[in-house]
């Protein structure tokens, strides 16, 4: 029977063993203050930490723990404008529980500093008729 992965939630208990375990695969803070995980990584590069018979993304587990309990739906935001660059990383003072959109209207801004906000509409404006 499969077992379903329960979320995790803010002040759940975690057990000595389990905080000294989490601890033992993050480095000491990079040039960024990115604390990275040492661990098993998944995906494209993202930390993964077995808690309680379940594989979790480390970063969400950071959060939840230390932070708050992830709002349903939501995404946690690696923060560059807090100066995150890694999805490796499991500061909790880099991350942020955001909206999916979010998520990925942050993401493509970091790709592409330069990209107009706005697209310019795909049809020419009409010109309004001159006043007389
Ligand atoms: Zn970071």
């Amino acid at each position: 029977m499969a077992r379903v992965k329960p979320d995790l939630k803010y002040g759940q208990p975690v057990s000595e063993k389990d905080w000294a375990r989490f601890w033992s695969f993050v480095s000491t803070p990079d040039e960024n203050g990115c604390l990275l995980w040492r661990g098993h990584l998944v995906g494209r590069g993202y930390a993964q930490f077995g808690f309680k018979g379940h594989g979790y993304q480390a970063h969400r587990w950071s959060y939840s723990m230390l932070v708050r309990t992830i709002p349903k739906g939501y995404e946690i935001d690696h923060v560059y404008a807090r100066g995150c660059r890694s999805k490796a990383c499991v500061n909790p003072e880099h991350l942020q529980a955001v909206t999916p959109s979010e998520n990925m209207r942050r993401a493509y801004a970091v790709k592409f500093p330069n990209a107009k906000r706005h697209r310019p509409p795909l049809r020419p404006r009409l010109t309004p008729p001159e006043a007389p």
